[in-house]
């Protein structure tokens, strides 16, 4: 379980603080699939990165399994990622010097996993990319970069996934295919999903919307209706 507890976010902005999350209480049970949704610019990719503790908030508690990250070190940190949390971003973020295999396999490797050499192998095939293994990112199309990237994500089976944006620099159909797989591992790992995306049909197979406007959830009641008859006559 995830436990937002007044978490907020202020940055200075030239001059003056700009809050770019405002404080926010919100819990996502273990398992669950939330979708948060909204504008550029209204703090999506800030909550994910606060989410993963890539960041630190401003003020408020983030507790994951009963322990408040936001009072662990840089090691505290690295270690819960490691353990607890898959991040997989808009533009991939692979390593260009590294085949498809060794950007899975070599943070298992830094990680001291004795069987990382067998797991790095599964994983490429469970994202449907074996035939692509020895391959460069700038071999592989976007989809397949991606795929390359959610099965780095899955190295240590974390119980939570983070996306932000994992189809928005992919065509729809690629999108669709990136889509089925986030699913599918979700489905079969049962784990947690929080997905940062623009697309409303993405965001209608989640369990629950978090909608944000401007650094702030817009409560469900007034958030827009995706449903197709949503506005026609009854
Ligand atoms: P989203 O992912 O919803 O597009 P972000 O979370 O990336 O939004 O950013 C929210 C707002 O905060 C944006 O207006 C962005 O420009 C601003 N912002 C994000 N990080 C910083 C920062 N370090 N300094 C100043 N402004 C920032
Ligand atoms: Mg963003």
């Amino acid at each position: 379980m995830i436990e937002l507890r007044g978490v907020s976010k202020t940055v200075q902005s030239g001059d003056h603080p700009l809050t770019i999350l405002h404080p926010l209480d919100y819990t996502i049970r273990s398992g669950q699939f939330v979708a948060i949704v909204g504008p550029s610019g209204s703090g999506k990719s800030t909550l994910l990165g606060l989410l993963a503790g890539l960041d630190a908030p401003t003020t408020g508690q983030i507790v994951i399994d009963g322990v408040d990250i936001t009072t662990l070190t840089e090691d505290g940190l690295a270690r819960l990622r490691g353990e607890k949390i898959g991040f997989v971003f808009q533009f991939f973020h692979l390593v260009p010097s590294l085949t498809a295999l060794e950007n899975v396999l070599i943070p298992m490797e830094i990680a001291g996993r004795r069987d990382a050499a067998e797991r790095a192998r599964q994983l490429v095939e469970e994202v449907g990319l074996s035939d692509r293994a020895h391959h460069y990112p700038s071999q592989l199309s976007g989809g397949e970069q991606q795929r390359i990237a959610i099965a780095r994500a899955l190295a240590n089976d974390p119980p939570i996934v983070l996306a932000d944006e994992p189809t928005g620099n992919l065509d729809s159909t690629t999108g669709r295919h990136i889509m089925d797989l986030l699913l599918n591992v979700r489905r079969t790992r049962a784990s947690t999903l929080v997905l940062v995306t623009h697309d409303a049909e993405l965001a209608s197979l989640a369990d629950t919307r978090l909608v944000l406007r401007d650094g702030r959830p817009v409560p469900q009641g007034e958030a827009p209706r995706i449903t197709p008859a949503a506005g026609a006559a009854r």
